[in-house]
This record gives C-alpha cells, sequence and structure tokens, in this order.
C-alpha cells in the first residue's frame, strides 16, 4: 500500500536548509507519519486495524496498568514504545523525535503546513519482526521500552 503525502518547508535551525517535511492533516484520525533516526526516510502507519497496536496496548494494561483511557504522558509513552517495537526501515529504526531534518539529521523545532513543497509518495511502516516474537517475548520487549521511558 503506502500512502501519497504533502511535504511541507520546514527551515532547519541547525543547518539552515529547508527541510521538505511531510505533514498529515490534523483531521488525519489513527494514521502517523513516521521518520528513520537518521532523518532520511519517511513511512505512513495507519494504525486503526493494525494488531500490534492493540497487542502493545493489551501489554501496557495488563502489565503496566494503563488503561483505555491515558493521559497526555501516557499516550507519548504508548507512542513512543509503538515506534520503537516497528520494523527497521531501510535498516534503521524510527525516531521518537520527529520531525528531523532529512539533511543534518538534527531536530527541527518549527514547522506548519503553510509553505506546500510537493507531494511525495511513502510506504507503510510494519512490525512484522515484532508480532513474531512469541507473546512472552513481546511482553519482555514491550516493557524493557517502558523502562527506558521512564528513565
Ligand atoms: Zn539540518
Amino acid at each position: 500500500m503506502g500512502f501519497h503525502v504533502q511535504c511541507f518547508a520546514a527551515p532547519c535551525p541547525h543547518c539552515h536548509v529547508v527541510a521538505a517535511i511531510p505533514l498529515l492533516s490534523d483531521f488525519a484520525y489513527g494514521e502517523f507519519i513516521y521518520q528513520t533516526d537518521d532523518g532520511h526516510h519517511f513511512a505512513y502507519a495507519m494504525v486503526i486495524a493494525e494488531p500490534a497496536w492493540d497487542r502493545v496496548d493489551a501489554i501496557l494494561r495488563e502489565h503496566a496498568g494503563m488503561g483505555p483511557h491515558k493521559n497526555d504522558v501516557e499516550i507519548d509513552v504508548f507512542q513512543h514504545i509503538i515506534i520503537r517495537c516497528a520494523d527497521l526501515f531501510n535498516g534503521r529504526p524510527f525516531t521518537t523525535d520527529f520531525p528531523l531534518c532529512p539533511h543534518c539529521g538534527g531536530k527541527i523545532t518549527s514547522y506548519s503546513d503553510k509553505n506546500r513543497l510537493y507531494s511525495l509518495y511513502i510506504h507503510d511502516v510494519t512490525w512484522s519482526t515484532f508480532m513474531a516474537l512469541p507473546p512472552t517475548d513481546q511482553v519482555k520487549t514491550v516493557m524493557e521500552l517502558l523502562e527506558q521511558e521512564k528513565s
């Protein structure tokens, strides 16, 4: 599958290039853009029917007492864990610090959907490796990531 996204101009505060960062509309419920931790690649996550989301959610509910109505901190933690459970993309993990500058890898702190540059086709995020783990290893992975989020 994959998805066409719109890229918008975002000046990088570190190297001063004008980066092209894909953003979704505010109404894109259950859709996310992920970016590799080197800043080079973007991918599309449509999570409404994604079994990995249900699995991570169930593990956090059962083992960490995180209920269905998460507060803002818990939502961040959940999002970070699910990002880090995703399959590598072009050999890289996804960043939990979206968006990064594709040129220098620095964090872009200011961006908006004011200046549209072009449309970009991006591939889907997948969670095949995580979902192929035995259930006990899935729990172990999620709980380790949770510990890292706390520290
Ligand atoms: Zn940069």
